[in-house]
């Protein structure tokens, strides 16, 4: 009889490890916001050698992305002020606030400045409403296209395709409801980066978990999917990991 055991934590080479046993056919590794924490769901017959030399070959993934996570939480304390960095599809862009009176608007110049004209006296947070606003515009007009051209070689319907903050993700989807969620984050990561994860979260309408039948497919609709995926877990956010 195989008993259920309750989380415990291990240290691999200072990084304590929260390891919980489950019955999963492969190991699971995450990392998650905001401090960067490490969790591992691991198959009830694995024992705790075997989990500490999985994550020993995945330290070099698990540090960056709490590098990531460190960049993450200095990045969301930034003020919105002129010369601070600001990122839109994958490019670094100078930030520069111009007040003005009138509506609030961004303008990429060169594709090197990001220029915020904002009303005088409105607040950090004002602003930051004004770039989110924007990175949600600017990602949305993305999707039209790339549902179309998606759609018919991959062959299901997207009915609804949503845009939100997700702290672990960077898409999820709702078979049942035909929904699609994006991560907003995605918007400032470079466009192959969108198209993966959109070609992704479709693919699951066809199957459900990250099989062996889930990553042939991929193979087929997006060969480079492999590059795509390393060039996001570059970025600081924790995405679901498989085998491969
Ligand atoms: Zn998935």
């Amino acid at each position: 009889m195989i008993t259920k055991q309750k989380s415990k934590t291990i240290t691999v080479d200072k990084i304590p490890v929260d390891v919980k046993r489950k019955d999963i056919k492969n190991l699971h590794v995450g990392v998650y916001p905001p401090d960067g924490k490490v969790r591992v769901s691991a198959p009830q017959h694995m024992d705790d050698e075997a989990i500490r030399l999985a994550i020993v070959s995945r330290l070099g993934w698990i540090r960056r992305q709490q590098k990531g996570f460190a960049r993450q939480q200095r990045e969301s304390a930034r003020e919105m002020v002129t010369g601070e960095s600001h990122y839109y599809r994958g490019r670094r862009y100078r930030l520069n606030v111009i007040e003005k009176p009138g509506r609030a608007q961004i303008r990429l110049i060169n594709n090197t400045m990001m220029e915020l004209q904002v009303p005088p006296g409105k607040d950090t947070s004002g602003r930051w409403r004004v770039l989110d606003q924007w990175y949600r515009q600017r990602l949305r007009e993305q999707l039209p296209d790339l549902l179309q051209q998606w759609e018919p070689i991959i062959g299901v319907q997207v009915p609804e395709c949503r845009i939100r903050r997700m702290k672990t993700r960077w898409g999820s989807c709702n078979i049942e409801a035909g929904r699609i969620w994006l991560n907003l984050e995605l918007v400032k990561k470079p466009a192959i980066c969108l198209e993966y994860i959109l070609v992704h979260e479709m693919v699951h309408f066809l199957e459900r978990q990250h099989t062996e039948r889930f990553r042939d497919l991929m193979d087929q609709f997006l060969p480079d999917w492999r590059l795509r995926r390393d060039e996001l877990n570059q970025a600081p956010l924790a995405y679901e990991t498989w085998e491969y």
